[in-house]
């Protein structure tokens, strides 16, 4: 039986064995309703992805504007 774990790259959305993965972690600007408004700021967060393709460099240039 086969029981290791995959994971889904956010980049390609590839289901894939951990092992074929590595984490990224994209930093992106979002907002937040503060005080009565929306402010913006920089929030950051961490995914899998693939770790042989270009997964994680691709999905921090699609976080930035
Ligand atoms: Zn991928």
């Amino acid at each position: 039986m086969d029981d290791e774990k995959t994971e889904t790259c956010a980049y390609c959305r590839e289901k894939r064995p951990l092992s074929e993965l590595k984490k990224g972690k994209i930093i992106f600007q979002n907002s937040k309703f503060q005080f009565g408004r929306w402010v913006k700021f920089v929030d950051e967060k961490t995914n899998w992805y693939c770790a042989d393709k270009p997964c994680a460099a691709y999905d921090q240039m699609a976080h930035e504007g």
